[in-house]
């Protein structure tokens, strides 16, 4: 696909979504580290139910790094994979305390020494906490590309980031992660996408779509 066609497809997606942007909650950066981490295989509004009880417990990473996890795991027990996210947001916020002087860092290569972040994670705190662009790929991200045929069916995940940012020009990045994750999240479901009124329906390769 050209650059001029997934402009186009953005210009669409924000006709779509004007507003779309992170919808998880958090007032700094070290509260945007532990909510990603724990938004992994849930939605950010589950998470936003659990960090205010959280961060007004454990506001900062010394605070956290010495929690007890059994009282973690308790306030965050309706998210899941409860004792691996506690484990971790303790784990890592010991090392922003011992390595980083208690603040996040700021290279891919220290977000992802971190435990529980992978490249998606410390990619979002990159464009997101230190706005040096990047596009996080998601689940959403992975699945409305492909369907779209701006990235293979076969991309691996990290592939469809490097189409991507070499198909949108850099200034783009981080509005364009947002735009195809509110359209997967919102429009382009992964099952039972909304089909009938979507924009794109006669150029999509989704090959479960209704017929025309
Ligand atoms: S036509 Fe359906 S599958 Fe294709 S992008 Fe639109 S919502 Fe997604």
């Amino acid at each position: 696909m050209s650059k001029d066609e997934v402009t186009i497809i953005l210009e669409n997606l924000a006709k779509l979504f004007p507003n779309a942007k992170c919808e998880l909650v958090y007032h700094n950066l070290f509260e945007l580290l532990v909510a990603v981490s724990l938004s992994a295989q849930t939605t950010d509004k589950a998470v936003n139910k659990v960090t205010p009880s959280l961060f007004a417990k454990y506001p900062n990473p010394l605070r956290l790094s010495l929690a007890d996890i059994n009282d973690v795991k308790e306030i965050i027990k309706s998210i899941g994979l409860n004792y691996n996210k506690s484990k971790n947001i303790i784990s890592l916020s010991k090392i922003l305390v011992e390595k980083y002087h208690g603040e996040v860092p700021h290279t891919q290569e220290e977000l992802e020494s971190l435990p529980g972040v992978g490249r998606k994670t410390a990619n979002v705190i990159l464009t997101e906490g230190y706005h040096i662009p990047r596009i996080p790929v998601d689940t959403h991200v992975e699945r409305v590309t492909k369907r779209m045929g701006i990235t293979e069916k076969t991309d691996s995940v990290l592939q469809v980031e490097l189409k991507l940012m070499s198909l949108i020009d850099e200034a783009k990045w981080h509005q364009a992660h947002h735009l195809f994750l509110f359209m997967g999240r919102y429009k382009c479901l992964a099952k039972n996408p909304h089909c009938e009124d979507c924009f794109y329906k006669d150029k999509c390769k989704y090959d479960k779509k209704p017929p025309k």
